[in-house]
C-alpha cells in the first residue's frame, strides 16, 4: 500500500520548511511528482489532493499515463534523456522537457510541436559536474546552445536544469546547485524571460531550494520506491 495522500503532505510541509529557512516564498517552488515505474493509481491519487505537475522519463510508459489522465488536465514533464526519434511523441503530449542538450533535438521538437498547442516549455540539462558520459550541456556551452533555442518556433526557453553528482553531506549538495544558479542568472542577462531553475530531488531538494531552485523534481518522497 503506497502512502501517496501522507507522503505529498510530508513532502510540501518539508519544501515550505525549506523555503522559509532561505526565506523564500513556498510557493515560487513548484513540486514537480516524478511518477516514472510507479503505477496509474499512484498518480490518481496524487492528482486527487491537487498534485498538478508530473514527470517521466520513458515515452511509451509515459504516453499511455497521459492518455488515461486525460481528463485531468495535468501537466506533464518530459525528464528523461531524449532520443531524436522520440520527439515527435514528446513534442505532442507532454508541456515541459527539461532535459534539452542540444541543437537537433530542440529543431526537431520545434517543428513537431502542433501549433495548435501552443509552444512547448523547455529547460536546458547542463552537465554541472562535467562527469563524463553524462546527458547535459556544459556550463560554457549553454549560452551559445540557449540563443539558439531563443530563435526556435514553438519552443519557449524557460531555464536550466542539472542533476549533479552524488554528495552525501548537506554542505557539499549546495555547491553544484549555486554554480548551474550563478550560470542562470548570468543567462538572464540576455534571456529576461526565463525564470525556471529545475534542480533538487529526494535527497537534496533542501540545499536545491537554497540556491533558488524553482521546480524540484520529487520521485520516491512521494511515491515510495519504484517498480523495476
Ligand atoms: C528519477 C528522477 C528524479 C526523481 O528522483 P528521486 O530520487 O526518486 O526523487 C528526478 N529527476 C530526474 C531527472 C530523474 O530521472
Amino acid at each position: 500500500m503506497i502512502r501517496v495522500t501522507e507522503n505529498l503532505k510530508q513532502v510540501s510541509d518539508l519544501l515550505a520548511i525549506s523555503s522559509a529557512a532561505a526565506a523564500r516564498d513556498p510557493a515560487t517552488v513548484t513540486l514537480l511528482a516524478v511518477s516514472k515505474k510507479q503505477p496509474l493509481d499512484a498518480i490518481l491519487e496524487a492528482a486527487a489532493t491537487g498534485q498538478r505537475d508530473f514527470g517521466e522519463n520513458f515515452v511509451q510508459e509515459a504516453l499511455a499515463k497521459i492518455h488515461e489522465t486525460a481528463d485531468l488536465d495535468l501537466t506533464w514533464h518530459f525528464i528523461g534523456h531524449l532520443q531524436s526519434n522520440k520527439t515527435r511523441d514528446v513534442a505532442k503530449n507532454f508541456d515541459w522537457v527539461h532535459t534539452i542538450d542540444n541543437l537537433k533535438t530542440a529543431r526537431r521538437l520545434a517543428a513537431q510541436r502542433p501549433a495548435e498547442l501552443g509552444p512547448i516549455n523547455v529547460c536546458l540539462q547542463v552537465n554541472i559536474d562535467a562527469e563524463p558520459g553524462k546527458s547535459g550541456v556544459a556550463p560554457g556551452d549553454v549560452a551559445n546552445l540557449a540563443a539558439a533555442c531563443s530563435d526556435l518556433p514553438n519552443l519557449l526557453l524557460r531555464g536550466l536544469m542539472c542533476l549533479p553528482a552524488v554528495r552525501s553531506a548537506a554542505d557539499d549538495q549546495q555547491e553544484p546547485f549555486r554554480r548551474l544558479r550563478i550560470l542562470f542568472e548570468t543567462l538572464q542577462q540576455e534571456h529576461v524571460n526565463l525564470d525556471t531553475l529545475s534542480m533538487g530531488m529526494s535527497g537534496d531538494y533542501a540545499a536545491a531550494i537554497a540556491e533558488g531552485a524553482t521546480i524540484v523534481r520529487i520521485g520516491t518522497a512521494v511515491f515510495g520506491e519504484r517498480q523495476q
